[in-house]
């Protein structure tokens, strides 16, 4: 393997650091979930069945644009093909998160989009979460099924398994993640009491609209 650039250590550093912080907030458990980042044109991946705790910057894997990988190098993470079609039809975003965080996953399981009953669903830059078809694990199907829901979206739910969030950089990526997780915790919560108020289309629009004008302008 050729030595890294110091972009490329950079971004397996960065790698790592987003393991552990979603494993330390909770929204990832164990050696599932894993992370992958655009470099030149193929990515950085997570590894295989390696626990946060565990991984350093070695263990990450770069995937060439032809879809290979070194000789040597670890086996990627059984979701790359999902993260590589990502990155390849998405100009827009360079980084990839996917993990099986409780509230989004019990709402996957259930096959349930998470509605918008709560403004900060449009972090996702949708009005709604869908849910992509079930599709088994680690599978090409399910990199298919995953590209074709999230579409212009940042996020998706995927039936029966977890979610998945797209960002500019990792940090994003982790941020809409903890988003869609609040989101679906609120959206579970407030149907366990009753039926909630769904936000109209045009409320949506407005919420959108505002959203132009907010945060630091300088
Ligand atoms: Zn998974």
């Amino acid at each position: 393997m050729t030595a890294p650039t110091a972009d490329e250590s950079k971004l397996r550093a960065d790698l790592v650091r987003i393991m552990r912080k979603m494993a330390a907030s909770g929204l990832n458990k164990g050696a599932s979930g894993n992370a992958s980042v655009r470099l030149g044109d193929g990515m950085l991946i997570t590894p295989s069945g390696v626990v946060p705790d565990l991984m350093d910057e070695e263990s990450i894997v770069r995937i060439a644009a032809d879809g290979s990988t070194a000789p040597g190098a670890r086996r990627p993470s059984s979701e790359w093909e999902m993260h590589w079609h990502i990155l390849q039809r998405r100009e827009d975003i360079d980084a990839v998160v996917h993990c099986h965080s409780r509230y989004a996953t019990i709402l996957a399981c259930c096959r349930r989009p998470i509605e918008p009953v709560h403004y900060m669903v449009s972090v996702t830059g949708g009005a709604e979460v869908p849910v992509a078809p079930y599709q088994i694990f680690g599978t090409p199907e399910l990199a298919t099924s995953v590209v074709g829901t999230i579409g212009k979206r940042l996020a998706c739910l995927m039936a029966n398994h977890g979610q998945i969030a797209l960002g500019h950089t990792l940090d994003h990526a982790f941020a809409v993640a903890e988003e869609v997780e609040e989101q679906a915790a609120v959206y579970y919560g407030a149907t366990l009491l009753g039926s909630p108020h769904v936000l109209t289309e045009s409320q949506m629009a407005d919420i959108f609209r505002r959203f132009e004008d907010y945060g630091q302008k300088r």
